[in-house]
This record gives structure tokens, C-alpha cells and sequence, in this order.
């Protein structure tokens, strides 16, 4: 294969992965370099007028990977770190999550280079409306659906929505999900991807013969996905022996109790100065003994440096690619069993697209119905993904691989190659 392009890791991890499940399968070779690059990228640079009266300019980008399937879905990114490179390695992840839950989806991802706890509300929405206006070529409900990620929300969705129709002339629902329920947003879609992560957990530890009511559990991240794991876990009788946010950690080997914390969180913005516990670092947390680890804060958190002393037998990776291929690999000849990204936290995008269905039918589902239909979604898929791991003796991250990869390179196959 062609030397992998692009500078950014987390795009080279996706390539790897690509090519090495593209093998297994014996991929189409005139299909494979098509899924080793993104569609098309959109780069662009927003002036932003700031509270002082100065303008700054803002870098953003929004990519698509492939389109096969059905129009680009995937969040925007707000975050320091962002480049091309990240945000094509997350549009390409898109791609195959949306096609191991089978929802009719292509991959794509936006982002802009910003650190939003630095910026006032009013920056935030001229940032978010300028982007938005950039971006209108791409955008639509046929065409292309953003949604939240990592330092972005309902308010921004808002704007995404209202910018958009502002400029087409009527209000167009469709064209974001992940916004406020009187807004055309679905009930139950801030809860998605931490639930989705709970109903993975619940299956995988049924296969281990892990009892969830003596389950210890650490979770890294508290923030939109996070929290919600934590209590929905807290719920089904876990003990909850670690938690952290950006700024460190707490421990308690008796259990700590989510509600509280996310009390404490809201007045003091960390769950590390909780008094009922032990502090940890991030990188203390995540080798803290317990049964079930779920890493929901970033990318690559864990290596190959300390893979070896993650305790956990079950990981759910509720972040996007928080384990290197490294570790992956020390993890699985220790036993231990990793419910991958692409699975796991793909209730966020399947709730957006039940958001999107309501949005087009001007039809809404009460909270249960999107829940219990999540639940079948992610069931069925962690039934396909666990199968395909039997059949071919393979870890879940390879199998879900395998049946996505398998999905769009035969949606590429019967669509044909155009002309
Ligand atoms: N940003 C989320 C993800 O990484 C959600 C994407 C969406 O709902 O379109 O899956």
C-alpha cells in the first residue's frame, strides 16, 4: 500500500487499522486507496469580531469521507488541538460507525481551532454563525448533518440551525442534529452516546460472566459523555470506584456516588476536589484496580507505555480512539475485552438520526420510544459485531471493522464507479 499520508497520529492509527482489516477481508484493491482518503476537505479561515472590538481570525475545517451509504453525518469540534489531519482520521471513524449500526450515513467531521472556555457567549455564537455561513455549500439535510462533539452543544446546534436558515429563507430542521428539544431536537439525544455505552457494557458483561451489581467501575472524563455513564451504571447497582475530569481525578475503593459528584462538579467545575475520596491524576486513574474501564474524555490515552497495567477486564472506549494500536495489542494478549469506539458510543449518531427522521416527518418520539429503540440498534449491532469475532476468531475492534468495511465497500460495489 501507498506510505501512509498526513501528519497527525490519530489519522495514521486510522489508515493502520484500514489496511489491516482491508487484508483480512481481502479488500477490493480498486477499492481500498478510495476509503485511504477523504472525499472532499473544506478548510477555512473566519474572521471573528471579539468582545474588545479586535478580529480574529479562526481556522475551521469540515471533511467528508465517504458518502456511499447515504449524506455526511458527524459532529463539529471545538478545540485547540484541531487540524486536517485529526478531523479527517474522525470523519473516516464516522464513516464506519454509522455503517456498523447500519443507519444510512457516510462519515464526516468538522472542527475549528479555538479554545471555547476562553471565549464569551457572544464570541462563541459569532464564531459558530461565521463557520456555519462558510460552510453553507456543504450543509443540508440531504447533503451533510453536523452535530455535537467535544467543546460543542445544543446552544451552538441553535445557531447552526437558525444561520442556515436564515441564509436559505425558511426553517430548516434537518440540517443539525443535537438541538434543543423545542427546536426540532429528539428527546433522549444528550443522554445517546453515554447510554449506548452502558447497553455495550451490560452485553459484554453478560459474555464475561461479570455481575454488574459487584462491578467496580472507573470512568475518565465527566463531561457529556462521562457523567451520564457514571449514573446510568450507578442505576444498575456499579460501584463506582473512580471518576476524573480534565483537572484530575478522585478515588474510592468504597464507591463514590455520581449524583453528588455532579453536584460538586457544578459548584466547583472538577469532581478532583471532592472530599469523600483519594485524589488521582488522569494517568493514576486509569490503573486503578477495578473490572470495567470506560475511557470517556480523548484520543489516545492509552499506549503503550501503560497498557500493561491496565487492571480492567472489560474496556468500553466511550471516547473516540483512546487506545493506540499498541495497546490494543497488549491489551488483547492480557484478555481483555474491548468494546471499540465505533460501537460503543455510536448511540450520539444513532440518536441523530432518529432526530433527523423526526426532523423530516415533523413527527416526534416520546423519550422511551428513542431509548428503546437505541437499545435494538446497539443490541443487534453488538449481536453482528460478536458473531463476526467468533466466526473468525478476532477481537471486537477487528470484527466491527470487518463489518463495517465489508458494508461500504459493498455499497461502493452496487452504486458502481461513476461514469
Ligand atoms: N460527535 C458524535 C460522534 O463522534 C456524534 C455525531 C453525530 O451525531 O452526528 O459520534
Amino acid at each position: 500500500m501507498a506510505p501512509v499520508e498526513g501528519n497527525s497520529e490519530l489519522l495514521e492509527m486510522s489508515l493502520r487499522q484500514l489496511d489491516r482489516v482491508a487484508e483480512l477481508i481481502h479488500l477490493d484493491p480498486r477499492i481500498h486507496p478510495l476509503l485511504r482518503t477523504c472525499k472532499r476537505a473544506l478548510e477555512v479561515n473566519a474572521p471573528v469580531k471579539m468582545d474588545d472590538g479586535s478580529v480574529r481570525t479562526f481556522r475551521g475545517y469540515r471533511v467528508h469521507h465517504n458518502l456511499a451509504r447515504g449524506p455526511a453525518k458527524g459532529g463539529i469540534r471545538f478545540a485547540p488541538t484541531v487540524t486536517l489531519d485529526d478531523v479527517k482520521a474522525l470523519a473516516m471513524l464516522m464513516t464506519w460507525k454509522c455503517a456498523v449500526v447500519d443507519i444510512p450515513f457516510g462519515g464526516a467531521k468538522g472542527g475549528v481551532a479555538c479554545d471555547p472556555s476562553r471565549l464569551s457567549e457572544g464570541e462563541l455564537e459569532r464564531l459558530t454563525r461565521r463557520f456555519t455561513s462558510e460552510l453553507i455549500p456543504l450543509i443540508g439535510p440531504e447533503k451533510d448533518i453536523p452535530a455535537p462533539d467535544i467543546g460543542t452543544d445544543e446552544r451552538m446546534m441553535a445557531w447552526i440551525m437558525d444561520t442556515y436558515s436564515m441564509n436559505v429563507g425558511y426553517s430548516v430542521q434537518g440540517v443539525v442534529t443535537g438541538k434543543p428539544v423545542n427546536l426540532g431536537g429528539s428527546r433522549g439525544r444528550r443522554e445517546a452516546p453515554g447510554r449506548s455505552v452502558v447497553i455495550c457494557v451490560e452485553e459484554a458483561a453478560r459474555k464475561l460472566g461479570i455481575r454488574l451489581d459487584e462491578a467496580r467501575v472507573v470512568i475518565q472524563g465527566f463531561g457529556k459523555v462521562g457523567s451520564v455513564v457514571a449514573l446510568l451504571l450507578h442505576a444498575v447497582g456499579c460501584r463506582i470506584v473512580g471518576l476524573s475530569d480534565l483537572k484530575g481525578g478522585i478515588y474510592n475503593p468504597q464507591g463514590l456516588d455520581p449524583i453528588r459528584l455532579t453536584a460538586h462538579k457544578r459548584q466547583d467545575n472538577t469532581v478532583s476536589t471532592y472530599r469523600d475520596g483519594d485524589f488521582v491524576t488522569n494517568e493514576e486513574l486509569l490503573e486503578l484496580g477495578c473490572d470495567i474501564l470506560v475511557p470517556a474524555a480523548v484520543e489516545r490515552v492509552i499506549t503503550e507505555k501503560n497498557a500493561s497495567r491496565v487492571k480492567a477486564r472489560l474496556i468500553a472506549e466511550a471516547a473516540n480512539g483512546p487506545i493506540t494500536p499498541e495497546a490494543d495489542a497488549i491489551l488483547q494478549d492480557r484478555g481483555t475485552l474491548i468494546v471499540p469506539d465505533i460501537l460503543a458510543n455510536a448511540g450520539g449518531v444513532v440518536v441523530s438520526y432518529f432526530e433527523w427522521v423526526q426532523d423530516i416527518q415533523q413527527f416526534f418520539w416520546t423519550e422511551q420510544e428513542v431509548n428503546d429503540r437505541l437499545r435494538q440498534v446497539i443490541r443487534r449491532a453488538f449481536g453482528e459485531v460478536w458473531a463476526v469475532a467468533q466466526e473468525r476468531g478476532t477481537d471486537m475492534r477487528t470484527a466491527a471493522y470487518i463489518l463495517a468495511i465489508g458494508r461500504v465497500a459493498e455499497a461502493i460495489r452496487m452504486r458502481g464507479i461513476y461514469p
